[in-house]
């Protein structure tokens, strides 16, 4: 069993944010490599649902935005990637998102990265991980109760919203 951590950021935890509206634009911009592992469109789709998971509790809606930067940026990016948080390579830190904030300037705010170099859908759950760091991406932070989603240690496959997470959407966004 993997025993990574979810999260590389701190400050996911301790910024507040959210978004100033309630319909958002989303983008895969760097697939996972290789395509064999998961097809691009495979891929489109688990982004899809994993958004869809805090849209079906909440008021939010989730459209993709098919050129230019969108709301949400979903990228597999690497060690050293521009941001100053580099990745670890395999095992470790999984993923880490940036919380909707002006910290961010609106450059990284809204941003998803996954660790290119995990053995994503063999060793680790793909859209667990997603449905985790949206989470943080609508500006959630991390929940000690191990029910929920945004629980930061990684225990297997959970595609399922917990009572906190629900709780936690609500409360930024309203209900559906
Ligand atoms: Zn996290
Ligand atoms: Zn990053």
């Amino acid at each position: 069993m993997h025993n990574g951590v979810y999260c590389g950021h701190p400050e996911a935890f301790t910024i507040p944010g959210k978004w100033e509206k309630t319909d958002l634009t989303w983008w895969l911009g760097d697939p996972y490599k290789p395509l064999k592992v998961m097809s691009r469109k495979y891929q489109f789709g688990l982004v899809k649902q994993a958004l869809e998971k805090w849209g079906k509790v909440s008021s939010l809606t989730f459209k993709a935005a098919m050129r230019g930067r969108a709301d949400l940026y979903v990228g597999f990016v690497g060690r050293d990637h521009d941001d100053g948080s580099p990745f670890d390579g395999p095992g470790g830190v999984l993923a880490h998102a940036y919380i909707p904030s002006d910290a961010y300037e609106h450059i990284l705010e809204g941003d998803i990265h996954m660790d290119e170099e995990e053995q994503w859908e063999v060793w680790v759950d793909t859209l667990t991980v997603l449905i985790h760091e949206a989470g943080h991406a609508l500006g959630i932070g991390h929940s000690a109760d191990e029910a929920s989603i945004m629980y930061p240690w990684y225990k297997g496959i959970n595609h399922n919203l917990g009572a906190d997470d629900i709780a936690a959407i609500q409360a930024l966004y309203g209900g559906a």
